[in-house]
């Protein structure tokens, strides 16, 4: 069956051959796709035969794994090096509370056993990286990619765009999602659209900037249903259009997306002809969007150039006790948002929002002639404070290296994480 779409929109063959045939089984169990005449035993077959990798078993790799099982996708690949936390438990609903601790990959890859025994499940206990990423996505038809943070975003996008293959893309941050399909030959890739990388800790993450949890399932079963379409050529898929959703509003708008000519990756005059650091391209040590301890000595080597000091987890311990013996003063601030406070905090900070040191109003706020320690999730959002307090002129600066994170696992355990 052909069916061509209206003027302007895309039509791209079916992505994967049929499987031989379907059993007796499988007619059973995948009837109502089958009843469908744009999917039928023959689009059926395709899923059979179909490979897919989610990379990711979090939020979106969640909602993604459960209904490519349900569909009968035959193989689908889970990349993920993660154990189950259970922080993630308010969204990943492909993990339970007894998975709590597992490698997410063993997680899903019994929970996709137990929702449908008839299909295959790879896992990739790893994290993607330039040394794995074209030898791991060679063997698949297609990537679900449900990552959180830029480095992998831009490796899996240049690793598909490298070996032909289309890749659904799905982001999340609080209430609002994004979807598009990136098929280099077909429209634009990623790097047509969102050419650089944010300057690392501008773009808050789903870990410190907070989801919810539902919007993980609409924006993965979006995901799920455009790698289905193409899977089977059927429909239009959001190849050259980007799906925004607001939650709040309940809104969803498509924006049209074009091939960049200019693109380094799949322009005319292509400049990346394999893969690269993506870490150093997006300007990370480690992935600090994500909320991870950047590499202490980096952060101290960039905090001298920005004219403040570096306190650890411990030093901090050792200064507040002092202070609570009135032996020394200084002022911790926390510029972490309120709902991040509220999961966790080092008695005795202040808060001070970031917004405010980048308004210029947080200067004012602090007593002169003591030092200043100031703190978030990691240290990446309270080094920027600490910078800018430099320039405003404030001397006897400090971050604390590793923020809250390091606070819960230096110095109190007992303290939950985010
Ligand atoms: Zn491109």
């Amino acid at each position: 069956m052909v069916r061509v779409g209206n003027l302007g929109h895309m039509t791209i063959p079916p992505l994967v051959d049929p499987a031989p045939d379907l059993t007796t089984e499988e007619r059973a169990r995948y009837a109502r796709h089958i009843l469908l005449p744009d999917i039928g035993a023959e689009g059926q077959r395709r899923l059979k035969n179909a490979r897919v990798l989610v990379v990711g078993a979090g939020g979106l790799g969640s909602p993604a794994l459960l209904y490519l099982a349900a569909a009968g996708v035959g193989t689908i690949g889970v990349v993920d090096d993660d154990v189950v936390d259970a922080s993630n438990l308010q969204r990943q609903v492909v993990h339970g509370t007894g998975d709590v601790g597992r490698p997410k990959t063993e997680s899903a890859a019994e929970t996709v056993a137990s929702v449908n025994p008839l299909v295959h499940v790879v896992r990739h206990d790893l994290r993607l990286d330039s040394s794995n990423a074209l030898d791991v996505i060679r063997d698949y038809d297609v990537v679900l990619d449900g990552t959180d943070n830029f480095p992998t975003r831009y490796l899996v996008n240049d690793a598909c765009v490298l070996l032909g293959k289309p890749h659904v893309w799905g982001s999340i941050y609080r209430f609002d999602g994004q979807v598009s399909v990136w098929f280099a030959g077909h429209g634009p890739c990623y790097r047509c659209v969102f050419t650089e990388p944010p300057p690392p800790g501008s773009v808050p993450s789903c870990a410190t900037g907070g989801v919810l949890g539902v919007l993980c399932a609409a924006i993965g079963s979006v995901q799920v249903a455009e790698t289905i379409k193409l899977i089977v050529g059927q429909g239009d898929p959001l190849v050259g259009r980007l799906l925004v959703h607001d939650s709040l509003r309940q809104s969803w708008d498509t924006l049209r997306i074009a091939r960049n000519p200019a693109c380094p990756l799949c322009g005319d005059h292509p400049t990346i002809t394999e893969l690269v650091d993506y870490e150093a391209f997006c300007g990370l040590t480690d992935t600090a969007t994500d909320g991870v301890p950047g590499t202490e000595s980096a952060a101290g080597v960039a905090g001298a150039q920005a004219g403040f000091g570096e306190v650890s987890a411990q030093q901090l311990a050792d200064m507040l006790d002092a202070r609570e013996r009135g032996e020394r003063a200084f002022e911790l601030v926390d510029v972490r948002d309120d709902g991040e406070l509220q999961v966790v905090s080092v008695p005795g900070a202040r808060a001070i929002h970031l917004e405010e040191f980048r308004a210029g109003t947080a200067l004012g706020k602090l007593p002169d002639g003591i030092p200043v320690v100031v703190m978030c999730k990691s240290g990446v959002r309270s080094a920027e404070a600490a910078g800018l307090l430099a320039r405003a002129g404030r001397s006897d600066v400090h971050n604390l290296t590793g923020g809250v994170l390091a606070w819960v696992r230096d110095v109190d355990p007992s303290l939950p994480v985010y």
